[in-house]
C-alpha cells in the first residue's frame, strides 16, 4: 500500500493495528491523521491519532502500536 497521505502531502499512509484493542487503522506518520479504513483515506474526514486513542488510555507508542504495513523506507524513524 502506498497512499500519499492527502493531509499533509509530506509522507506515505501506514497500516497500524492497535495491540490493546487489535483494532486497524490507517495512520500518517508525518501529521497524525488517521482513517479507520483504507477506502476512507482521502474520502472520510481524519481524526488525530492521540486525540483518538488518548480517551482509551492508549498512548503512541511503539509498545501500543504495530505497524502493520509501512511504505516508507525508513520504518523506525519518527520524524518530528
Ligand atoms: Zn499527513
Amino acid at each position: 500500500m502506498k497512499i500519499v497521505c492527502p493531509r499533509c502531502e509530506q509522507d506515505y499512509v501506514v497500516e497500524l493495528r492497535v495491540r490493546r484493542t487489535g483494532e486497524t487503522l490507517f495512520a500518517c506518520k508525518e501529521c497524525d491523521a488517521t482513517w479507520f479504513t483504507r477506502d476512507a483515506i482521502g474520502v472520510a474526514p481524519f481524526v488525530d491519532l492521540g486525540t483518538y486513542l488518548k480517551p482509551k488510555g492508549i498512548v503512541t507508542s511503539r509498545e501500543e502500536i504495530e505497524t502493520i504495513d509501512d511504505p516508507n523506507p525508513i520504518v523506525s524513524k519518527r520524524r518530528r
